[in-house]
């Protein structure tokens, strides 16, 4: 079966969107940024060190996912060293395995309307929207995660 393409991560247009992981959880940008370079930190500094299966199922069974006092979630992180796009570290594209489903992390089957809608369209008009995006947003990853989760964008 071909899967479907999610709005969320499409690196070739600059577009990352993580709306539905709370990253209105602070008032400023700032603190939202501060929060995840600590998400990534903590992560990577377990991953770095190669850590066997059995580890890294810990991590991702034990707390790992625990909200900080704001709300954000705690796996919440940056995928790239240039810190361009964010994503969920318990992705099945890091892994290769979903520990968002094998742990009961969050409502993984969970897709904003505009993402539904965008992998029905065509492949041209996909094109469109992500040129559209591209420009407008210019990977601006926290504005076009808010606006996608406040409906804000049209497709
Ligand atoms: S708001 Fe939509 S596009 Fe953004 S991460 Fe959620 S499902 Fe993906
Ligand atoms: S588990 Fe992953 S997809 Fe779910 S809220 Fe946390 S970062 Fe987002």
């Amino acid at each position: 079966m071909v899967e479907k393409p999610s709005l969320c991560q499409i690196p070739e247009y600059n577009v990352s969107c993580v709306g539905c992981c709370k990253v209105d959880a602070y008032d400023s940008r700032e603190e939202l940024i501060e929060a995840i370079r600590k998400n990534t930190t903590e992560y990577r500094a377990l991953m770095d060190m190669n850590p066997a299966i059995e580890q890294k199922e810990k991590f991702f069974d034990m707390g790992a996912n625990i909200d900080r006092d704001s709300g954000l979630c705690s796996l919440l992180i940056y995928l790239d060293e240039a810190e361009t796009r964010v994503g969920c570290a318990a992705h099945p594209n890091i892994h290769g395995v979903d520990y968002r489903i094998k742990f009961n992390l969050c409502n993984t089957p969970y897709e904003c309307k505009h993402s539904k809608k965008f992998s029905n369209l065509s492949g041209s008009k996909r094109k469109l929207i992500l040129q559209r995006l591209q420009k407008e947003y210019k990977g601006d990853w926290i504005r076009l995660s808010i606006d996608m989760e406040e409906e804000r964008i049209k497709l």
